[in-house]
């Protein structure tokens, strides 16, 4: 249990923050701060927050952490709130330092950059991109409700990073503000700079705990040629893991995805798009690169089996595909409260790790739906069990560690792309080792040393 039953009232400390902020930075009504206390984990609890601060811009960030730092209060940097992993939820008695107010996103053509501030949507900056005739390719399947601010914090990936690569392969530079106040400018619109350690690559990852992002200068690329779509049906999700193996060994797909048949009958019941509910699972791949590399992917898939495969050309067609796949999490969590995994295993690994994620949830008695951007072996177990089932509850949390070791003994990690935040803490000391995360807690105290970013999170 981390909270306290009752918001506490607002301290007088919070007085000589509301004073330094501009009229309606600092919101303190119980109701409202209450709306930031969790994020989309399903975590059963969160602290509250003395406040919320609703930055404009980046001098109120800076002022901000300069009295965190005075007063020793801890901040928990927030985006759009949709982390997987507890990332921003609350602690007691911090205050939630939102960007949502600072959305403003210019796009430079000639230097092939857009410059946002971070709470800008993704999709906002894609949008801008597009404007200008370019592309900003990361894609998490949260792209229209997550913000820039927040991929850039935990790295994000998505469908069309296996082949174009995730957030951190398109920051070019960061303005960061530390735990004191003090500003960094990391990086900047040069496409090549290797003066001094990249600390920019540091931030990018660093789930809020090193310092605010406060502007993010990102690379983009021109609009990729249009997509061929394929869709094939497995009868079982081995032979489905093996295809992905094969395919990734021979071609780069603009996207490699895998829908297991809990996932399938979630999505299809939602959306009443015709999929294939008796097939163990669907891949769906895309190619920009022309039908030869479709058609060497199909034969991959027929190699190992599957029971069926389907290709169009149609961009709308292909798109409502993809649409599907983004659709799984909120159709899985339609059939109970979902603990959300993202492990990662090496290719070659994807179809033991897909068959024993199918074991583990035999095993432990708890439906696990899985999808995943399978051509980066990243999965997205979805464990899911009824909260008010106390040994249902049990089951639920001995079957998502079990997907965490069973990606460890696989040579994989407990999280590809959605971060440790709270949720994976206890996984943390395994997968890097005491000498890794020790190195890791000096840089953390480097930065905060009085440990006010982000206190319980990653680390
Ligand atoms: C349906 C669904 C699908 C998803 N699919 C994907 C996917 O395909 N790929 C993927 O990678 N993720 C996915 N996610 C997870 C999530 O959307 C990403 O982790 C996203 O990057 C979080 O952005 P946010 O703005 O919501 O950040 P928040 O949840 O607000 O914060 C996430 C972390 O970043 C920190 N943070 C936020 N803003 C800043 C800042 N300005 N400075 C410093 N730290 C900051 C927070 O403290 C926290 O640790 C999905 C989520 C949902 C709900």
């Amino acid at each position: 249990m981390l909270g306290i039953v009752h918001p506490p009232l607002a301290p007088p400390v919070v007085t000589g923050l509301r004073a330094a902020l501009p009229e309606g930075t600092v919101l303190t009504d119980p109701d409202v701060v209450g709306g930031y206390r969790f994020d989309r984990s399903n975590a059963p609890d969160a602290g509250w927050p003395l406040a919320v601060v609703r930055a404009a811009d980046v001098a109120d960030v800076v002022t901000t952490m300069r009295w965190a730092s005075a007063h020793r209060i801890p901040v928990v940097p927030r985006g759009a709130g949709t982390s997987l992993a507890g990332g921003s939820l609350a602690c007691d008695g911090c205050v939630v330092l939102s960007t949502e107010r600072m959305r403003a996103i210019t796009v430079d053509p000639a230097a092939g950059v857009a410059v946002a501030q971070p709470g800008a949507l993704n999709a906002e900056v894609k949008a801008a991109a597009s404007a200008a005739g370019l592309w900003y390719p990361p894609d998490p399947s949260s792209f229209e409700i997550c913000s820039i601010g927040g991929n850039v914090a935990t790295n994000a990936g998505g469908a069309c990073c296996v082949k174009y690569g995730v957030t951190t392969d398109y920051v070019l530079g960061l303005e960061v503000v530390l735990a004191d106040g003090r500003l960094l400018e990391l990086g900047g619109r040069t496409v090549k700079d290797v003066a001094g350690y990249d600390l920019k690559r540091l931030f990018v990852g660093s789930e809020g705990t090193l310092g605010i992002v406060t502007e993010v200068t990102l690379r983009l690329r021109p609009a990729p040629p249009a997509a061929i779509t394929m869709v094939a049906g497995f009868s079982d999700v081995g032979a489905a893991g093996r295809a992905v193996a094969a395919i990734a060994a021979s071609s780069r797909p603009a996207a490699l995805e895998l829908m297991d048949q809990v996932s399938v009958r979630a999505v299809e019941d939602r959306i009443h798009m015709g999929l294939d509910t008796d097939c163990g699972a669907l891949l769906l791949g895309r190619s920009d690169a022309g039908s030869e590399e479709i058609e060497a992917m199909v034969a991959h898939c027929r190699a190992e089996g599957a029971t069926e495969t389907y290709w169009t050309e149609d961009e709308d067609e292909g798109e409502q595909f993809m649409a599907a796949r983004r659709m799984a999490i909120p159709a899985v969590e339609r059939l109970g409260t979902v603990l959300i995994e993202d492990v990662g295993v090496p290719i070659p690994q994807v179809a033991a790790l897909v068959e024993g994620v199918a074991a583990l949830s035999a095993q432990h008695r708890t439906v696990i739906a899985t999808v995943g951007h399978a051509g980066d072996g990243n999965f997205h177990p979805l464990v899911v069990f009824d909260r008010d089932d106390p040994d249902a509850v049990k089951r639920a949390g001995s079957a998502f560690g079990a997907v965490m070791d069973l990606a460890q003994s696989l040579g994989g990690t407990i999280t590809g792309e959605h971060g440790v935040g709270t949720l994976k803490r206890p996984w943390l000391m395994t997968q890097l080792g005491e000498d890794v995360l020790g190195i890791q807690r000096q840089i953390k105290a480097l930065f905060d040393p009085l440990g006010i970013l982000n206190p319980g999170k990653a680390l």
